[in-house]
């Protein structure tokens, strides 16, 4: 009980001091749904933003070095997920407990284990990859590249945004696994989210097979983690078009976000 009042404290303490440097400008430039926000929502994530910054720990790979920029783009993308959650007791993101930053897309090794048995290493090229910790006693982390999350942003309505795709599967994890439903309220809410889910996924999947255009990423088709991940970049960034085209969906991650990207404000 103590820790959390502690927390809570500490909080309104740290959002009672004024923001040093030019925040306004990096959420403009970089963060496209700043822009879109009400007076409110705008305040809130600043808020979100600064209290992410202070909670976890920012690291760049390879001598790289980490600027304030990096640091308030990824937190305000990041929090666009936490929006309509009160800043003093948000949960950010609690199995993730920092964030590394890569120039560039970097080459992660890859080691698959065929039907035979043969096992095939190599390298895959990533812009991002989350580590949730689920059920290994170590502690988070998200892997970013900058060049990838700067290009995320430079096209708010392409769907892409590698922050919102990495945090989407953080929040995943935070069920105790990673498979497409982060935490719910109740049985009810998770019967509905699955009915919806389930049926959207196979017609992604379909729809890849066939070459058909879809609006989601068919990246989402590999598994049910990655359709939630992928629907949430949609979510974000495409918001009126997923209403059109994918109305349940769309009403599942409102509900589970709590707001909406396309307007209409907080609640
Ligand atoms: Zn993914």
């Amino acid at each position: 009980m103590l820790g959390w009042f502690g927390r809570r404290s500490r909080r309104r303490k740290l959002l009672r001091a004024p923001v040093e440097g030019d925040w306004n400008r990096f959420l403009l430039v970089n963060v496209p749904q700043f822009a879109q926000l009400h007076v409110d929502q705008r305040d809130r994530l600043l808020d979100h933003t600064r209290l992410f910054m202070a909670e976890k720990r920012f690291e760049a790979a390879l001598g790289y070095q980490i600027t304030d920029e990096m640091c308030v783009t990824i937190a305000a993308q990041a929090c666009l997920l936490l929006l309509a959650d009160d800043p003093i007791t948000a949960r950010y993101f609690p199995r993730i407990r920092s964030i590394i930053v890569y120039p560039e897309t970097y080459a992660a090794p890859v080691k698959a284990t065929g039907p035979a048995g043969i096992v095939t290493e190599g390298r895959s090229f990533r812009a991002g990859e989350a580590w949730h910790g689920v059920g290994s006693g170590v502690d988070g982390y998200i892997i970013l590249s900058w060049a990838d999350v700067k290009r995320g942003a430079a096209d708010p309505s392409d769907g892409r945004n590698v922050v919102l795709h990495e945090f989407a599967h953080a929040l995943d994890g935070e069920s105790g696994s990673v498979e497409g439903a982060p935490a719910l309220k109740d049985k009810a809410e998770y019967r509905a989210w699955s009915r919806v889910f389930q049926r959207e996924f196979a017609e992604l999947r379909a729809a890849a097979l066939h070459g058909q255009p879809t609006l989601l990423n068919t990246y989402g088709a590999q598994s049910p983690a990655e359709f939630f991940a992928v629907a949430t970049e949609a979510y974000f960034e495409q918001p009126w078009h997923m209403k059109q085209m994918h109305p349940e969906l769309f009403g599942q991650l409102k509900r589970f976000y709590g707001w909406d990207p396309g307007g209409g404000g907080l609640g």
